[in-house]
């Protein structure tokens, strides 16, 4: 007898089942269109999507994953939005 304190631990999340190299595009808004690449020997990273041609590239390190890019895309992205609200 007696009581299990039995905390229901929170399943793992887990995603590295599938890298994520695909993302969508911020330009033509295709949903799996974007696809970035990482040239280690050179440190540069590129997303490019494959409907609009849009580009981007940035320099990388060793630790740079396809995710980072993107965000630094979009980063780049919503500046320049904000940039040309504030000069209209
Ligand atoms: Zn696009």
């Amino acid at each position: 007898m007696g009581k299990r304190k039995s905390r229901a631990k929170p399943p793992p999340k887990k995603r590295t089942d599938r890298l994520d190299t695909v993302f969508s595009c911020p330009f033509c808004n295709h949903g799996t269109s974007v696809e970035c690449r990482l040239d280690m020997k050179n440190l540069i990273g590129e997303a490019v999507c494959g409907i609009c041609q849009e580009r981007f590239s940035t320099s990388i390190t060793a630790l740079t994953e396809a995710i980072d890019i993107y965000s630094e895309w979009i980063d780049e992205c919503e500046r320049v939005n904000t940039v040309e609200d504030e000069v209209a």
